[in-house]
């Protein structure tokens, strides 16, 4: 019987020391046209504005204005027939119109949308003028529903009036009988955008 001679002690290979590729220096630029490679000297915040008041953020008022008119509508409360009750809904916490900053409020002095809710009739419409005078300018009106469009179901009715644009101007039409909340909302985020369009122009 034989045995293995036992394994010989491993030892490093020889190392030689790295050497690295010289690289050439590159000549330097001809010295008639270094002066036209330099770089261009910049100097910041040449603006007097910008000097004194650094960081300044700089928008045109007119847009200001806009954004803050479209994040704050305030739609009156008034409902003329059973569209009103769609709209009520839209009110409601499910759609949360509050955040878009649209907030219903009960009175025509401090609002700036009139959402005419329902059937207008012939007896009415003195009063819906009159809400309309009594609203600051700007205002906007949103017709809701078929009813405030065209008469609706009611065209034929001689004491239904054919559309409340035919008293006040409408800024956003809103069809169905009856439209639903999101339909609504659809046309208040429709309004928001004609306020920001709008902006420039002095006619409200
Ligand atoms: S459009 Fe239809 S739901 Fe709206 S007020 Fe007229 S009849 Fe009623």
């Amino acid at each position: 019987m034989t045995t293995a001679a036992p394994d010989a002690p491993a030892t490093a290979p020889a190392t030689e020391p790295m050497t690295f590729p010289v690289i050439p220096v590159m000549p330097t630029e001809h010295p008639l046209e270094a002066p036209r490679l330099a770089p261009l000297e910049v100097v910041p915040g040449r603006a007097l504005y910008k000097q004194i008041l650094p960081g300044i953020v700089q928008a045109p008022l007119d847009l200001l204005l806009a954004a803050g008119r479209k994040s704050s509508l305030w739609p009156m409360t008034f409902g003329l027939a059973c569209c009103a009750i769609e709209m009520i809904a839209t009110y409601m916490s499910h759609y949360d119109l509050d955040r878009f900053g649209i907030v219903p409020w009960p009175s025509p002095r401090q609002s700036d949308v009139m959402i005419v809710a329902g059937t207008v009739t012939k007896k009415m419409a003195p009063a819906v003028k009159l809400l309309y005078d009594q609203m600051p300018n700007p205002k906007w009106v949103i017709s809701m529903g078929a009813c405030a469009t065209n008469g609706g179901p009611y065209t034929r009715y001689d004491r239904v009036l054919q559309g409340v644009d035919k008293i006040i101007p409408v800024d956003v039409y809103v069809p169905g009988c009856p439209p639903r909340p999101e339909a609504l909302l659809d046309s208040l985020l429709a309004l928001q955008e004609l306020v920001m369009e709008e902006r420039g122009s002095t006619g409200r």
